[in-house]
């Protein structure tokens, strides 16, 4: 196979630099229709050969397109990660120092949190005693907004999450500044920030929730799986995540990373906590 990058590849990567990031099913939809444009050489099996070929143009670059997997789905995804900068300053060309400030703020809360969320009540609480330049209310409302439309923060009634692009992103970082803090996946050994943590004091491993659902399902009496403590938390269900994926690839740009899931995923969680 040719590891030149060709037209099929350009397109494609200049797809993930408007969305950021995208779902692994996207990506394969992509992949498709950039070798179909291109009349390119087609192989449905081999996205990852695909994009290691714009991989290794990217590398001088200190760029690269990196996968993860979502927390709210469970599902893979793609993000085109800058490498040069590793902690929040390499959001700073779209941010003022104020803005970034409240991101990390906002992240500080929802890594210190349980179940890694914070809410708007508090990271407003935060805005108003900022060390670069206040927030009003309102700025922070809209800073708020475009940190969610960047793809940086996911927010569902008032409650934000990091989103899978800033997991993908910061995930080294976040190791660097919060080590005590930051726990793996019992089951799936990535990065968990949103999840369900045994109860036992002396285990207190993490699990996903979409992993949680996975690993507990049909059981009707669920174990740790370190510590073989009974299980307290509310079981979620395994999502059905129906093939929303791309028909066609016009529709990519549009797609939320949220999956239509995460309402009903944070749902459980709400209930539990209330
Ligand atoms: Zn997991
Ligand atoms: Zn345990």
């Amino acid at each position: 196979m040719s590891r030149q990058m060709g037209d099929s590849h350009r397109r494609f990567l200049q797809t993930m630099m408007s969305n950021g990031v995208i779902s692994s099913s996207q990506a394969s939809a992509l992949h498709r229709h950039c070798c179909e444009t291109h009349g390119a050489h087609y192989s449905q099996e081999k996205v990852e050969d695909f994009i290691s070929v714009i991989n290794a143009q990217l590398q001088p670059l200190f760029m690269h397109i990196r996968k993860g997997m979502s927390e709210e789905d469970g599902l893979d995804y793609f993000a085109l990660v800058n490498m040069a900068k590793t902690d929040i300053t390499k959001m700073s060309s779209d941010y003022a120092d104020n803005e970034l400030e409240l991101f990390r703020k906002t992240m500080d809360l929802i890594v210190d949190s349980e179940n890694g969320t914070a809410s708007s009540t508090d990271i407003l609480n935060c805005a108003d005693s900022l060390q670069t330049k206040k927030l009003k209310k309102k700025e922070t409302e809209h800073v708020l907004n475009k940190f969610v439309q960047d793809k940086w923060l996911n927010e569902i009634e008032g409650e934000y999450t990091l989103s899978t692009r800033c997991i993908i992103e910061m995930e080294q970082h976040m190791r660097t500044i919060y080590p005590d803090l930051i726990k793996r996946c019992f089951v799936c050994h990535n990065i968990a920030i949103q999840g369900q943590i045994c109860e036992n004091a002396v285990c207190g491993i993490k699990i996903h929730l979409p992993c949680v659902a996975r690993y507990f399902k049909g059981r009707t009496d669920p174990h740790c799986p370190s510590c073989n403590d009974f299980w307290t938390h509310e079981i979620p269900e395994v999502q059905q995540y129906s093939s929303q994926t791309l028909q066609s690839q016009s529709s990519c740009a549009k797609e939320n990373t949220a999956g239509p899931s995460t309402s009903s995923t944070l749902a459980t969680r709400r209930s539990r906590r209330s």
